[in-house]
């Protein structure tokens, strides 16, 4: 459960949430703007603490841990995808996609090594040099797509990942991330009420006021 508190009045905004997504599965996060979404994957992602509850990953209890190894699962255990890309804007494709891995200190030689193979597999093989400015929005998101997978990570949290791209390039991003799911075998969680991409969904789960209906 979470609350908020605005001007004396608690609101729970996410209230009595019991859900789970298991490995290689792809559960979608759906329902209105403002009914919790977003904050139960920032909860996931052990980027916001809950009030109560516990959070697992991989089998290990993440809510009781201090900030530097709630950092360290990000780090090792979790890839995110976000509406707007969050690529670092001075940086180029390749490099992009090679911070995880130098975040867990891996050489750069080694990490843009990586990179350049996974960005040759998501057809960006000749953008590697770019930077996200001289790319289209499609393609800024499979970089991204590349950069939360490149460690493997056990959990992978989209949110809203079709919701800046035309139809084609949100079809396009779904069918990438379904592909790349299938190596990794991560957990997989999307939020969306982009009706285009529900197809892809192993499971969808609905929330309404914090309620997973
Ligand atoms: P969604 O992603 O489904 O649109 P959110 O999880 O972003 O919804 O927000 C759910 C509710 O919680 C909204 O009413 C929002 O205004 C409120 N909320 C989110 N973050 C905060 C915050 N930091 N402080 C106060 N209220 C918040
Ligand atoms: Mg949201």
């Amino acid at each position: 459960r979470k609350s908020y508190t605005i001007g004396g009045e608690t609101r729970w905004v996410v209230d009595d949430v019991d859900f789970h997504a298991r490995s290689g599965e792809c559960v979608f996060l759906s329902g209105p703007s403002g009914s919790g979404k977003s904050t139960l994957l920032s909860i996931l992602g052990c980027l916001l603490e809950s009030d109560s509850g516990e959070v697992h990953i991989a089998g290990r209890r993440v809510d009781t841990l201090g900030v530097a190894q709630r950092t360290k699962i990000r780090r090792d255990m979790i890839g995110f995808v976000f509406q707007r890309f969050q690529l670092i804007r001075g940086l180029s494709a390749e490099d992009n996609v090679a911070v995880p891995l130098t975040l867990q200190g891996m050489s750069l030689a080694d990490a843009r090594e990586r990179s350049g193979d996974l960005l040759t597999r998501v057809g960006l093989d000749l953008h590697r040099k770019q930077l996200p400015t001289a790319m289209s929005p499609g393609q800024c998101q499979r970089v991204a797509l590349a950069r939360a997978v490149i460690t493997s990570p056990k959990l992978l949290l989209a949110d809203e990942p079709t919701a800046a791209l035309d139809g084609k390039s949100g079809i396009e991003t779904m069918e990438l991330l379904k592909e790349l799911v299938a190596t990794t075998g991560s957990a997989t969680v999307v939020v969306t009420h982009d009706p285009r991409i529900l197809k892809y969904a192993d499971r969808v789960c609905e929330l309404e006021n914090g309620r997973l209906k």
